[in-house]
């Protein structure tokens, strides 16, 4: 496999990515849409958190920015292509499912690692302009996950880059990068809570955190784990959203009273 993708052209490589991020991107969307939507709350199993309507024309503003998003990402695949044939890169072809294992538990972490940082200087005064893009959305949906500001697309993007030039990793390793990330992302934007019955910190509950994170706006930059919102202090409390649900709920029910 790693031969065959250095093989490639340019052009053929560009459109590989395109037809892999856009088809990732729709397949993973829908599929959690359809289990948040219909399967899940039909077997009963988890809640949905944010119970506040989408804003008018959401859904269509999230694919438009996911496609330009889908655009970058797919282009973008020159990058570490480019990286692997002009020598700056090299792709193991002989590891181990051991080490395969090793490598995406690594980039596992690296990935939140990488998205803390990004994300906390998207939240600085001078880039928060390029995040609210993503923001709009504050209740969130499956097909938030790419509905970024290109730069902030660029931004999260290159998370493969660096860890391929110090060290040679297999074709799997990385190929695993994009489908990991997205469906955490997917998870992450779902507004639904999967895992009710696990604590606020636990690694199943990122979709609570992350509902957090756009209700709040401020706090829990973290992505799937926790380590970097410990390190640095950024955590929000678990009911930071409450007082803004409670006011919804009160709303509700005096227009019921309305009615
Ligand atoms: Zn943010
Ligand atoms: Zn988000």
């Amino acid at each position: 496999m790693a031969q065959a993708f250095e093989a490639l052209s340019a052009w053929q490589v560009m459109l590989a990515g395109l037809l892999f991020f856009g088809g990732i991107y729709l397949l993973f969307g829908a599929v959690t849409w359809l289990l948040t939507h219909h399967i899940l709350p039909a077997l009963g199993i988890g809640r949905p958190l944010d119970p506040r309507p989408l804003a008018p024309g959401q859904l269509r503003r999230e694919l438009a920015q996911s496609g330009v998003s889908v655009l970058l990402f797919g282009t973008g695949m020159i990058f570490p292509w480019g990286l692997l044939k002009l020598g700056w890169a090299r792709l193991d072809p002989d590891a181990g499912w051991g080490r395969i294992t090793l490598e995406i538990l690594f980039l596992l972490a690296w990935n939140d690692v990488h998205f803390w940082i990004n994300h906390r200087l998207l939240h600085t005064r001078l880039l928060r302009r390029f995040h609210l893009p993503h923001h709009r959305s504050v209740v969130t949906t499956p097909f938030s996950t790419y509905s970024f500001h290109p730069l902030e697309a660029l931004m999260l993007g290159n998370v493969i880059l660096l860890p391929m030039v110090v060290h040679d990793f297999s074709f799997w390793s990385l190929f695993s990068v994009p489908l990991f990330s997205l469906f955490f992302n997917c998870v992450g934007h779902a507004n639904y809570d999967f895992f009710p019955g696990v604590s606020y910190s636990h690694w199943f509950a990122a979709s609570r955190r992350h509902h957090l994170h756009h209700a709040c706006y401020h706090g829990n930059y973290g992505f799937q784990f926790t380590f970097m919102d410990r390190l640095f202090g950024t955590r929000l409390a678990a009911d930071a959203a409450d007082a803004q649900l409670r006011t919804h709920a009160r709303r509700q029910t005096a227009q019921g009273h309305a009615s």
